[in-house]
């Protein structure tokens, strides 16, 4: 559990670099960082005798990828193919399967393709966390080397999630797949006010926005921005010692006044107390945050509006650790409440999705959140649909191929050293990881 203030505060300055004055720049300009560069175009074919791609000032995609010999899962069904070929090129799945429907592709590429050899090893979609904090390039990557190459944020303090999410378009395998969430709409903005000009009517309020209006301006910036999903709260933070995670923060009418706003982008709400989650599912919130002590009846509104749950069960749990001995026994408290809530959930029809909370360069894996979720009871089947095709279809990127790989798909794909259907553990044991094409990890390499 990260004990980061989410909140606001100013970009630590050691993560300054030019790429964020940058997007800061175009910040405080009011310009997205898509109205500063020129527009991608991909070429059609890496060929090995074209001229450096910032030279054009545009992105090619990178050279194809052919994985052979490894068990293809489905993670939508479990179905396995055994001596399976994904043929990865032009940023799309050209073809998966097994060696005859693979054939073709594996032909047309093959001269320009690397080739990695899969035997003994499981071959998955990309894997989605559903739940991080990214600010720099170098947060993205240590998420991408994990194996998350489709992420939800859960808000940044200058809208850096705004610009990762556009980097994929310029760079292959740079940043993830973002879904961005923008400013966290809660009471205290501090400095994050001086993200963008439109925010400058809230700075009266900056330490209390509190009205349905303030919260609805904040909301709508977040999705002029380009955010695509609204990060709120119902409750404070529980890694910080000093906050009592169990008082209101706000109420149904405040949190249905965010939803609104949001105009169908998914709102994720942070949220402990029983009152406070009934609260947030009441007011039509896509996703429960943390969730802890939430209940049997909550649980079943939950089950009934299609409502997910990301519990960050391993973060949550991870508090135990703490030095802060505050931190340690609220870790101690929490985790075997809220490991019975997922357990509550996943037999009530709740859908349970992975999200690590990680936070800058405190990355967790995805696969021990996965893992986490499937020591609490939920099946290996529903371990590995939580960091694919749960969060896939939540996001509304199931039909891309995110989540599983199928033909014209996405080009994201992890290799497993062990079987996740036999044990959750294997999920984290990531081995290789491509992300829009591009291998971004390589263990044998
Ligand atoms: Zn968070």
């Amino acid at each position: 559990m990260c004990e980061h203030d989410h909140t606001s505060g100013p970009v630590p300055q050691s993560q300054l670099q030019r790429r964020h004055v940058l997007a800061g720049a175009a910040a405080l300009a009011g310009l997205g960082l898509a109205s500063m560069i020129p527009a991608p175009v991909h070429a059609a074919k890496t060929n090995g005798d074209s001229e450096p791609a910032a030279r054009r000032g545009n992105s090619t995609h990178p050279a194809p990828v052919i994985i052979e010999g490894g068990t293809l899962i489905d993670p939508t069904t479990g179905q396995v193919t055994e001596d399976a070929v994904v043929v990865l090129a032009e940023g799309k799945v050209q073809a998966v399967g097994d060696r005859a429907s693979t054939r073709r592709a594996v032909a047309e590429y093959r001269n320009s393709a690397t080739t990695i050899e899969a035997a003994g090893k499981f071959i998955l979609p990309g894997f989605v966390d559903a739940h991080v904090h990214a600010q720099t390039f170098e947060d993205a990557s240590l998420i991408l080397s994990h194996g998350a190459t489709t992420v939800r944020s859960g808000s940044t303090s200058f809208y850096q999630d705004i610009a990762l999410a556009q980097i994929p378009k310029y760079a292959a395998g740079l940043s993830p797949r973002m879904h961005a969430a923008g400013l966290f709409v809660s009471p205290d903005q501090s400095d994050s006010i001086l993200a963008d000009p439109d925010l400058a009517p809230l700075a009266s309020s900056r330490h209390q926005l509190t009205t349905v209006s303030e919260l609805a301006h904040l909301t709508k910036v977040n999705i002029s921005r380009g955010a695509t999903v609204i990060k709120t709260r119902a409750n404070p933070r529980a890694g910080l010692a000093d906050q009592d995670p169990l008082e209101l923060v706000y109420d149904r009418d405040q949190l249905a006044a965010i939803v609104h706003a949001a105009k169908g982008a998914g709102v994720l709400c942070h949220s402990y107390s029983a009152k406070a989650i009934a609260g947030a599912v009441a007011a039509g919130v896509q996703s429960i945050e943390h969730g802890v002590f939430v209940d049997e009846k909550t649980l079943a509104s939950m089950a009934g509006k299609g409502t997910y749950f990301t519990p960050t069960l391993f973060g949550i749990s991870g508090m135990a650790q703490s030095s802060d001995p505050v931190l340690a026994e609220r870790g101690r408290e929490y985790a075997p409440i809220l490991a019975k809530a997922v357990g509550a959930a996943d037999e009530l029809g709740v859908t349970v999705i992975a999200g690590t909370d990680s936070f800058g360069t405190d990355v967790t894996a995805i696969g021990d959140e996965a893992n986490s979720l499937a020591k609490a009871g939920l099946s290996q089947l529903k371990a590995l649909q939580s960091i694919t095709s749960a969060p896939a279809r939540m996001l509304g990127v199931h039909k891309q191929g995110v989540g599983r790989l199928v033909h014209r798909g996405v080009a994201d794909l992890v290799l497993l050293g062990s079987n996740p259907l036999e044990r959750s553990t294997a999920l984290s044991d990531v081995q290789l990881v491509v992300a829009q094409g591009a291998i971004v990890r390589n263990d044998a390499a």
